[in-house]
């Protein structure tokens, strides 16, 4: 009886040295590293599973509960000495916007996402370059196309459009005018529709006519989703919530099947 208590002594002893090392450990070296839940996505999904996690991590991202997952010093490790084309899960054609940062909203960090911004998400011969080289050799099997509520680059289009225009410096009207017919289509889709309500619509309309411009001057994007490889979504992100709203993925088919139809699209797939 002696023995045992003394033994089931010695052993609650040790039990309770080993919780103490452990407790000083964590509070001078925070988390232990087995501990660390870095979930690791070297193997890519399906699209769809793809756009799960990316829903997932906004969904953490507006709530408040970010993971900042694959941001630590071993990340930037693996990165330097990884090819990004076996990690990296989605391409997001995003606005240049310091409001909209895209991993941040994503909760997702280094080599997860081939990012391309510019003002007012334009997609445009450098932007769909970027973009072929996010799909076709980043491999990465969704592309997001990000708008955003309240964005300069397409109020500044509506204004001028309405004729409240104002001088712009000499390069801004090239790289802003393929925003000029997604606002000339909401307008004449919402004709009873004006001011800030207008620049809502063309913000979506900018979304499609992105889609649509990328469809026409890119075989290559055109036959990587025709073949189930990639996914094309469209989205805009809420400024003031954090919300990434999806937007409809039928469009996503009309306008590669209008595009299809079209004569004036491009059809040589490689530069020669
Ligand atoms: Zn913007």
């Amino acid at each position: 009886m002696e023995n045992n208590r003394s033994a089931l002594a010695s052993v609650m002893l040790v039990l309770v040295t080993l919780a103490g090392i452990f407790l000083v450990g964590f509070l001078i070296f925070g988390k232990p590293a087995s501990l660390q839940v870095v979930p690791q996505v070297s193997a890519k999904g399906t699209p769809d599973q793809i756009l799960q996690l990316l829903k997932d991590g906004n969904g953490r991202f507006s709530a408040g509960k970010s993971a900042y997952l694959h941001s630590d010093p071993a990340r930037i490790g693996l990165a330097g000495i990884s090819d990004q084309g076996n990690y990296a899960y989605a391409t997001v054609l995003s606005c240049s916007d310091s409001r909209v940062p895209v991993e941040l909203l994503f909760d997702a960090g280094i080599m997860d996402l081939f990012v391309v911004r510019v003002a007012g998400n334009v997609c445009d011969t450098d932007e769909i370059g970027s973009i072929e080289y996010g799909l076709a050799h980043v491999k990465t099997p969704v592309l997001v196309i990000l708008g955003h509520t309240r964005c300069g680059a397409v109020t500044a289009v509506s204004q001028a459009v309405a004729g409240h225009g104002h001088k712009l410096e000499r390069n801004i009207p090239p790289l802003v005018d393929n925003i000029i017919p997604a606002v000339k289509r909401a307008m004449e889709l919402h004709k009873d529709v004006h001011g800030e309500a207008i620049v809502s619509l063309a913000i979506e309309e900018n979304v499609w006519q992105a889609v649509e411009d990328l469809f026409m001057k890119s075989p290559a994007v055109r036959s990587l989703v025709k073949a189930g490889k990639v996914k094309v979504i469209g989205a805009i992100y809420d400024l003031g919530t954090g919300k990434v709203e999806w937007l409809p993925q039928s469009k996503i088919g009309e306008t590669l099947q209008r595009v299809e139809a079209s004569p004036d699209k491009e059809t040589e797939a490689f530069a020669k």
